[in-house]
């Protein structure tokens, strides 16, 4: 992996592309500086510019190794997920904070990921046990019908920078126990991160060639994945413009293909519900992770009656979060990731004041020397945002919240349902009419009552509708569906 001695010190760590079960260079010999958006000068990481040639050795490696792979049993293939958890688990501390020195979230979060990573394992080891198939009656009476699953091959992981671990590890580690081999293109930006979940891999003892990680450009090594002829199924987490584009390339080879993309997740505040856990909900699932999670609280839409009264309650509790490095204990929001988010959220807010929403606080730098360095931006909250402006329907992904008035219930969903996404959506009410009519009404793959939009449980089916999602699921027993195809076979003496 290079020079990743004193890892958890604030070393240069020079990483290696992963390929056939060694570390290599990439073969252009370049590497990319990865900063701390926390400290600009302070560099993370030296990360592989690869090129294609370092792409298609993947491929051929992940190739050669798939059949000895799918012959083993699930028993076989879930004891190394067992491993690579336990790894994974044991080196927490290590992987949070070079998480968070790379993509700028708080020590507690990416501790708690890496945590959720291990358990993802667990979870998808104990599938290698579980039945795949059914029997069904055939209308022949000498005959056995029945299904069974068959491995894509070589699959392709496409992962994004918010959640360098969990999400690589709910696609990668279905793919594994159920018998394919990976090629993984992590985020460039939190390749140090990716580099230490593969060393678990690698040191749980996967064959060579079964689990491979290239890093480089999106445009040059995520699109090579989408075009190439040795990868059977291409699954991709990231922003709509790219997801969309993979689907395409893929469609056209006729690869399989899954996509999760962006969300304007909506929360809404009925008159009836309880409005401190709203708004500790709405703040939770809007501003953790510095507002950088697909499922993120982004649009709050408040029955009028009690519009002003959380309005309060919203403004008083966002004021008082501390920003900071995500490395010291009292800091609650990190930077944003980069300086390219740092330029979007700051972009979002320029328009939405020009738009005409009103700033209520926040969306500007905080004035902390000691913060000068860093891709910060204090949380902000627009208030009476009208649903058809721009930061009510673009994602914006970073710490901005508008809150939108709406007359009742009925209006309140009209306005969570206008909008090209539809990821996950949140209502507070205390009446029980009215979560059912939200449940059925809500156009989002995932709807939550008193609860807010950014929980995700492993063991659950994930995705969403519309523009966020290509409508496959992820994680929980669901991912089967993608990770195999199915094969009918009928069998008489
Ligand atoms: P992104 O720019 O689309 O990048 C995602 C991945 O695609 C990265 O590995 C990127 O590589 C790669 N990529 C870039 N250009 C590509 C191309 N032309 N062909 C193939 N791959 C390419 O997204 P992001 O900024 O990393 O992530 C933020 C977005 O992800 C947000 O929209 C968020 O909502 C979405 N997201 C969705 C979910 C979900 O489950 N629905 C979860 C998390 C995030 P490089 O970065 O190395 O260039």
């Amino acid at each position: 992996m290079g020079n990743a001695d004193n890892r958890t010190k604030r070393s240069v760590m020079t990483i290696d592309n992963y390929i056939g079960g060694f570390w290599k260079e990439p073969a252009s010999g370049k590497r990319m500086s990865n900063l701390n958006p926390a400290r600009r000068s302070e560099v993370v990481g030296l990360v592989p510019d690869s090129e294609l040639g370092d792409l298609n050795e993947a491929v051929e490696a992940a190739e050669a190794a798939r059949r000895a792979w799918r012959k083993l049993t699930g028993a076989q293939r879930g004891a190394l997920l067992y491993k690579a958890a336990d790894l994974l688990e044991s080196r927490m501390d290590e992987i949070g904070r070079t998480m968070t020195r790379e993509m700028g979230k708080t020590l507690g979060e990416a501790k708690g990921e890496t945590a959720r990573g291990a358990a993802i394992l667990r979870y998808y080891a104990g599938e290698g046990m579980r039945p795949v198939g059914d029997v069904i009656p055939s209308t022949d009476s000498e005959a056995l019908m029945f299904t069974t699953r068959m491995p894509l091959g070589v699959v392709g992981v496409i992962s994004p920078w918010n959640f360098p671990v969990a999400i690589p590890v709910w696609k990668m580690a279905p793919a594994l126990i159920y018998g394919n081999t990976v090629v993984w293109k992590p985020a460039a930006e939190t390749a140090v991160t990716a580099a230490l979940v593969t060393a678990c891999f690698h040191e749980a003892g996967f064959p060579a060639g079964v689990v491979n990680m290239v890093v480089g450009e999106g445009a040059l090594i995520g699109q090579g994945i989408a075009e190439h002829p040795g990868i059977h199924g291409i699954t991709f987490t990231g922003s709509g413009n790219v997801g969309k584009r993979v689907g395409l390339i893929a469609l056209a080879r006729g690869a399989k293909y899954q996509l999760e993309m962006g969300g304007k997740n909506p929360v809404i505040v009925a008159a009836d519900a309880d409005l401190d856990l709203a708004v500790d909900a709405t703040i939770s699932g809007g501003l953790r992770s510095t507002g950088q999670k697909c499922t993120a609280t982004s649009r709050v839409i408040v029955v009028r009656d009690v519009y002003e009264t959380f309005k309060a309650k919203l403004a008083e509790k966002v004021k008082a979060l501390r920003v900071g490095d995500g490395l010291e204990a009292e800091t609650w929001l990190g930077p944003c990731a980069s300086e390219k988010q740092y330029e979007t959220v700051l972009r979002y807010i320029r328009i939405g004041v020009e738009e005409g929403a009103e700033l209520l606080f926040g969306g500007r730098r905080p004035e902390d020397p000691a913060l000068a360095e860093g891709f910060y931006v204090t949380p902000a909250v627009f208030d009476r945002v009208k649903p058809s402006m721009t930061i009510a329907r673009e994602e914006i992904f970073g710490p901005v919240l508008a809150l939108i008035e709406a007359a009742d219930l009925e209006e309140a969903i009209a306005i969570a349902n206008d909008t090209e996404f539809g990821l996950s959506a949140s209502l507070y009410t205390r009446d029980i009419g009215s979560a059912l009519t939200f449940i059925q009404e809500m156009e989002a793959g995932m709807v939550r009552v008193n609860a807010e939009t950014a929980g995700v449980e492993l063991q659950a089916p994930f995705g969403g509708m519309k523009a966020s999602s290509s409508y496959s699921r992820e994680q929980g027993q669901a991912a089967i569906e993608f990770y195999t195809s199915v094969k009918t076979v009928f069998v008489k003496p």
